[in-house]
């Protein structure tokens, strides 16, 4: 039965590990795909994203360690957020469905929206 929906939230992710990359069948009816590696990239914690105008170690560092972008698990946080735990045992990063939505890499978001990356972090508007 259909039904509307107040939030933008996903159904369905399937870890795609052999791509390190995942697709989220999201309840608006969008089928996202988010890389591993972009994720990681962005993830909004304070010591990767910084905090109150500090530089968080996304902002320091040129490269990030194979390990550090090798998605072991993803545990859902209440019903708006995800908590990706990661090969390197950082795990406190909180993506928030919105977030994880602005994330999104499939053709028709980067379609709309070619340079929304910049070295692979999101820029944020
Ligand atoms: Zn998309
Ligand atoms: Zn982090």
């Amino acid at each position: 039965m259909a039904s509307s929906y107040e939030y933008i939230e996903p159904i369905e992710i399937e870890l795609k590990r052999a791509d390190s990359c995942m697709v989220v069948q999201w309840n608006d009816g969008h089928v996202g795909r988010n890389t591993f590696l972009t994720l990681r990239w962005n993830c909004p914690c304070a010591g990767c994203a910084g905090e109150m105008g500090s530089k968080g170690r996304l902002d320091i560092v040129q490269e990030l360690k194979a390990d550090e972008y090798v998605l072991e698990s993803l545990a859902p946080i209440g019903l708006y957020a995800l908590r990706p735990v990661w090969k390197d045992g950082h795990d406190t990063g909180l993506y928030t469905y919105d977030w994880l939505r602005a994330l999104c890499e499939c053709d028709k978001c980067m379609a709309e929206n070619p340079g929304k990356f910049q070295k692979r972090r999101l820029l944020r508007g």
